[in-house]
């Protein structure tokens, strides 16, 4: 199971969506949500694309 967050693309950066696997430390990029931040301040965000190509692999590779 993944779930997207919203969070800085790095330390300081623009809001984006990562995803991120259940009960994982750490997104699929490699960033480590020190806080959840709440959705409705990334409405505006765009995904992740560190995110987006990870997950696409996931999912090529994960027959369900
Ligand atoms: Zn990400």
């Amino acid at each position: 199971m993944y779930e997207m967050c919203v969070g800085p693309e790095k330390a300081g950066g623009a809001l984006v969506w990562h995803v991120m696997a259940k009960k994982a430390a750490a997104t699929l990029c490699g960033e480590k949500l020190r806080e959840r931040i709440e959705a409705s301040d990334g409405e505006r965000a765009r995904h992740c694309p560190d995110c987006m190509a990870s997950f696409e692999k996931l999912m090529a590779a994960t027959p369900c």
